[in-house]
């Protein structure tokens, strides 16, 4: 397979553009995007047309308007192009008004109480900055998603909000620093973790079809304790999966590069190169769902579950995020002059603040039930944010702060925008892992996203509060009477100030939750401790002033949030429920009575003493069913209760009351597993699904 033959042919591109359209429909249609201004409806109708032509060849029957609600996946409804004439003969048709805008009447999408359903129409718009595709014999259009009222109802519209405050902010401040940009863009390259599981076995668990995760299940001998998967070679049929998987992305134009395994058993790793943030959103959506469904064709589950399987691993989605301008510089490249080091060192302790700032922000960002089981849980960052900037940028800084000797290669003073900064090394080797928010070099990697969470929620807020962290810092240089003594300043006082921020150390140790504290940065362990954070009125403000998010839009978002954490701690609750009353208390009574029957028998033949192991055995079996009994009827009422709740105080039951109430009554079920004879258990076990794929 060659690589660049296929990379992008069912993608509608920019150079598919440039050869299907004339110049001057095309030249309209880049200069409205970049001016982003509406398209002429001459204009819209020609790009619409030769679309149509475009997907029709690629064997495309319906076109969607492929939009991103706030159920955190993707949503669809197809319409074919076939219209029909006067004398009723049908025609493909496709006008620029069906391109432009959709109402996909999509009523049932969680809306957080914006749109009352008598009023329930939404519109989509399409986004001409991500390109349209075919698949599945579709064309794809991606847009946003919006109330009739203008308030946004999706992922996408506070993503290219907060696109256009950092563009405007950056530029703001690069002219500050005498480079004329025309354009600054946030890139996002996202690692994505997953899971395979054969879906023979993975169809016998009713919380993994239902969940997404396992609710019970005996940790089995083997675990990731031998660190024998991380990067091993790859099983074929994995490997037949990881091919497709690849040649489908390219041809949507998802650009694929590193495919490996992860540390956990049947744990794997997707990464792309990064694009543009709304693109790498997208085309994230698009991995996930391209995963799934080639999952399927190999006779495989793809799990991206952020908590699978107690005890091993969870899965994360690292958000590579960085800024671009448009003459090409990595703003966060450290330069080879003078200059271009304090531009690096504006902008580094620009997000620096940032994140000191807005801590909870960053932190509500990645708020969900499931990824609540992975923050924290020895094998993912923390729930408190912190930045790790490496030892040798971390001395430099403090040498800044201080006015110190700078003890790096050589001892010196180092004097900003007069100086060259020492070449900031980037160190592979001294990565620090266990860090929820690293710079790596050029780029931060922040890891705290869940493997399944659309990364538009974390971008957004980075994009905010960085774009505010440079307002804030343009506004004090502008003007400025001595430039380099201001900025000078300005950087030793934003080091001096948000300093408690930085850390090298072992995220994962019980030694930095206290130093932390010690510190005063937040720990917010679950999502009902999170997620009020986006109401605090310091935050709406920060929204509102930048025009990202409305009043309305927050609190509608709360709400959806808030909802969906209750509803999936009840769902996993009512798995859990039915599965012990059909499957694992049965399992217990009939090895009880094979029990019985056995310690019958040998009684009868061999006197009463000669059953004694057997006897021992079915006191611990019979035991531990009256525990789970027991802990069955305090979940159960807990789930009653939590129905007659709602929003933050049915948060907080979940997470004080339900939650707990599972994790009991798991813990005497699989110490039933670990009892009970494997013939008479009813589900795959630990083993059989994390050893599932050959
Ligand atoms: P690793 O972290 O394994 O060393 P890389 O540093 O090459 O690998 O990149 C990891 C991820 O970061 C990839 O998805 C890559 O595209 C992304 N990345 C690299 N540079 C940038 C950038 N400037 N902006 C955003 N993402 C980036
Ligand atoms: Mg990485």
């Amino acid at each position: 397979m060659n690589v660049s033959q296929i990379f992008g042919i069912n993608v509608f591109s920019d150079e598919v553009m440039k050869q299907k359209l004339n110049p001057e429909t095309y030249d309209n249609f880049k200069k409205a995007v970049s001016a982003n201004k509406p398209l002429t409806m001459d204009t819209a109708n020609e790009i619409a047309a030769a679309m149509m032509e475009w997907a029709i060849e690629k064997g495309a029957t319906h076109y969607t308007h492929w939009f991103q609600p706030m159920t955190g996946v993707t949503a669809e409804k197809h319409d074919s192009f076939i219209a029909l004439k006067r004398n009723g003969k049908p025609i493909a048709e496709f006008k620029g008004k069906a391109l432009i805008k959709g109402e996909p009447d999509a009523s049932s999408f969680p809306s957080g109480g914006i749109r009352a359903t008598f009023e329930a129409r939404g519109y989509t718009d399409w986004d001409p900055t991500s390109f349209a595709f075919v698949k599945d014999e579709t064309l794809y259009i991606p847009t946003a998603f919006c109330a009739y009222t203008g308030e946004a109802l999706d992922n996408k519209t506070p993503l290219l909000r907060s696109m256009e405050v950092i563009d405007k902010q950056a530029v703001r401040l690069l002219g500050i620093l005498g480079k004329e940009v025309g354009k600054v863009i946030s890139t996002v390259g996202a690692e994505q973790e997953y899971f395979l599981i054969d879906k023979k076995v993975a169809a016998k668990r009713r919380d993994i079809i239902y969940t997404g995760r396992t609710l019970f299940g005996a940790k089995p001998p083997k675990g990731q304790e031998l660190n024998d998967q991380y990067f091993a070679s790859i099983k074929p049929r994995v490997m037949a999966f990881m091919q497709e998987l690849d040649a489908e992305l390219w041809k949507l134009g998802v650009p694929a590069k590193t495919r490996h395994n992860e540390v956990a058993p049947a744990q794997h790793e997707l990464a792309p190169v990064f694009e543009t943030v709304n693109v790498a959103t997208d085309h994230n959506q698009l991995t996930m769902s391209v995963m799934r469904a080639t999952a399927e064709k190999h006779g495989l589950v793809c799990l991206l579950h952020e908590k699978p399987f107690k005890g091993v691993n969870g899965s994360g989605k690292h958000n590579n995020w960085s800024l671009l301008s448009d003459t090409g510089v990595n703003l966060f490249e450290p330069g080879e002059t003078p200059a271009e080091n304090a531009q690096f060192l504006l902008f580094l302790t620009a997000v620096i603040k940032a994140v000191d700032d807005r801590q909870d922000l960053l932190r509500m960002s990645v708020a969900s039930a499931s990824n609540d089981h992975r923050l924290g849980a020895n094998e993912a960052p923390p729930a408190i944010i912190s930045v790790s900037l490496g030892e040798e940028l971390t001395e430099l800084l403090t040498a800044l702060e201080t006015n110190a000797t700078y003890e790096g290669k050589k001892r010196t003073k180092i004097k900003l925008g007069a100086d060259v900064l020492p070449r900031i090394p980037k160190d592979t080797t001294d990565r620090n892992r266990t860090s929820p928010f690293a710079f790596t070099g050029n780029k931060f990697e922040f890891r705290m996203p869940g493997s399944s969470l659309s990364v538009a929620g974390p971008n957004v807020v980075l994009n905010t509060i960085v774009a505010e962290a440079l307002d804030e810092f343009a506004t004090r240089l502008e003007g400025s009477a001595d430039f380099h003594a201001d900025l000078n300043y300005l950087i030793r006082a934003t080091v001096a100030k948000h300093k408690r921020i930085i850390f090298n150390g072992d995220g994962y140790s019980k030694s930095w939750e206290i130093e932390a504290e010690r510190r005063g940065l937040l720990n917010l362990r679950t999502t009902a401790d999170a997620l009020p954070c986006f109401v605090k009125e310091e935050n709406r403000r920060l929204f509102e002033k930048y025009g990202v998010f409305t009043e309305a839009e927050i609190y509608s978002r709360y709400n959806i949030l808030l909802e969906s954490y209750s509803t999936t701690v009840d769902i996993e609750a009512l798995t859990a429920i039915d599965m012990v009353k059909r499957n694992v208390r049965p399992a217990a009574e009939a090895y009880e009575k094979e029990l019985c029957d056995l310690i019958g028998e040998k009684t009868a033949i061999l006197g009463a003493d000669s059953a004694r192991t057997e006897k021992d055995t079915l006191a611990q079996v019979s035991s531990l069913a009256e525990a789970l009994v027991g802990s069955l009827g305090d979940l159960e009422k807990k789930v009653v209760y939590s129905k007659g709740l709602a929003g933050q105080p049915q948060a907080v039951w979940c997470k004080e009351e339900v939650l707990p109430a599972m994790e009991e009554m798991r813990a005497v079920i699989d110490d039933l597993e670990r009892i009970v004879d494997a013939t008479f258990w009813r589900f795959p076990t630990y083993n059989d699904l994390l050893y599932s794929v050959n």
